[in-house]
């Protein structure tokens, strides 16, 4: 199915195509439209209603919607794209562009070639703990310098957040934005910690690790902690140009309120990056100390009949669910849904040493039963959220922990992990009330 192309582009060339309808391709059109570029949108489905066909006409933005469109079509005129990161390299519109050497540059990046290069940027990645680690780098600088604001995956995308007064932000990164990322400049790059992940989108592990690397490509501090190995390997791999500051997590002795030692790892992190900043370290210290747990990041629910209650959904993947599972022991673990084309044997460990019984959800629940069989322990296999925890009311004793932390993705039965973790303290409230 493909729609007309707008008139308004054709004649244009120098065009940017953006891909996707989402959020960030909307803030890459808005951005577009504002420094007065031609933009054409292209995504493989139609917008399911008219409003968003209706801004774009009066944004004077030529559509293209349908995966069976011609890609002469679609590329005439072309000299840069935008891809929001739905879409993979391997995506047939990017695979295309980079064979014809048509430059490809994520929402963050287009910010940054659009931006007067002024702003101060701090850059946060990793596998896990960027958003907790962005918002205690934001809590110290603002501690410090007054408001900086929280930019990119976290909340506001670069090329809305990226003003020319701006002086400060703080900015979370995954490896999609990156992976597109050339002249985006971080003054100060984190990385947290590197485990397999998105590797369907990526291709594999390398890929994802070099694209991840691109963090510290201008920076002139990199901030890593000294017990992530992969890290570590990583630096060795694609040196960087500016200073490394290595940091012990377990000489950071400041008493923060966010639980696990994992926690302990980002706030030394952070206190590192916001002291790199220039940032006064009386104040970052008072707010790393004031700082609160998210929610969905081991938001404990309560206890309730002797057990205990832990909404941990925002670990999707493995190396966040056993960040979570190590702290705890006699455990009803809820685990599934969309792995990524990440394996789940690094869990069978800790479902041996820790947990009491395994519930495996969504598409990946034949994996998780897998690795509970190979873990030798009781698993209640293919179910829904829902028909897990009401499985799980029928095992828990006094003393036990029921952990959702399902090392996978939402979507395939959620619209977003928060969701997920929503309707799974809606059942904790209704079992609460039973
Ligand atoms: P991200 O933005 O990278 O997804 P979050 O801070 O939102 O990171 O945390 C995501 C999940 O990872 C949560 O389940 C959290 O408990 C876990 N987590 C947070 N920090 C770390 C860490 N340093 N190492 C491993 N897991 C972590």
């Amino acid at each position: 199915m493909s729609d007309e192309l707008a008139g308004r582009d054709s004649a244009s060339s120098s065009i940017t195509l953006v891909l996707g309808l989402g959020a960030s391709a909307l803030a890459m059109v808005k951005r577009l439209r504002e420094v007065g570029q031609p933009v054409r949108v292209y995504s493989d489905q139609p917008p399911a209603d008219d409003t968003i066909r209706q801004r774009f006409s009066a944004q004077s933005v030529g559509t293209m919607f349908g995966d069976t469109v011609d890609l002469d079509r679609l590329l005439d005129g072309v000299t840069c794209i935008a891809p929001s990161p739905a879409f993979p390299p391997h995506h047939r519109v990017l695979a295309r562009a980079e064979a014809d050497g048509i430059p490809i540059v994520s929402e963050p990046e287009l910010a940054w070639q659009l931006s007067n290069h002024h702003t101060r940027l701090v850059g946060v990645t990793g596998t896990n703990g960027k958003t907790t680690t962005t918002q205690l780098i934001g809590a110290g600088l603002s501690a410090a310098f007054g408001p900086v604001p929280l930019l990119g995956n976290i909340g506001v995308p670069l090329t809305q957040g990226l003003t020319d007064d701006l002086a400060i932000g703080v900015l979370e990164l995954s490896s999609f934005q990156l992976h597109y990322a050339q002249t985006l400049t971080c003054e100060v790059a984190v990385i947290t910690n590197l485990a397999d992940d998105h590797l369907t989108w990526h291709g594999n592990a390398q890929a994802y690790g070099k694209a991840k690397a691109t963090i510290w490509a201008h920076a002139n501090a990199v901030v890593v902690s000294s017990k992530e190995h992969a890290v570590l390997d990583l630096l060795v791999k694609y040196p960087p140009v500016g200073e490394v500051i290595t940091v012990d997590p377990d000489a950071f002795t400041l008493p923060i309120q966010l639980l696990g030692s994992h926690n302990r790892a980002n706030a030394a992190l952070a206190h590192a990056a916001c002291l790199a900043m220039g940032a006064n370290e009386d104040a970052v210290n008072t707010a790393l100390v004031r700082a609160t747990p998210d929610a969905h990041r081991m938001q404990s629910l309560g206890r309730i009949h002797g057990v205990t209650f832990i909404n941990d959904s925002k670990a999707t993947n493995p190396h966040a669910a056993i960040a979570a599972i190590q702290e705890l022991t006699h455990v009803h673990w809820i685990i599934g849904g969309d792995n990524k084309g990440v394996a789940y044997d690094a869990l069978i460990p800790w479902m041996r040493s820790r947990a009491v019984a395994v519930y495996g959800i969504g598409t990946s629940h034949e994996e998780v039963a897998r690795a509970a069989r190979a873990a030798g322990v009781p698993v209640e296999d293919h179910l829904h959220l829902d028909d897990a925890f009401a499985a799980l009311t029928q095992r828990v004793r006094p003393g036990d922990t029921v952990l959702l932390s399902p090392a996978a993705a939402s979507t395939d039965q959620f619209t977003s992990y928060a969701q997920r973790g929503e309707r799974f303290a809606q059942l904790v409230g209704e079992f609460a009330n039973a």
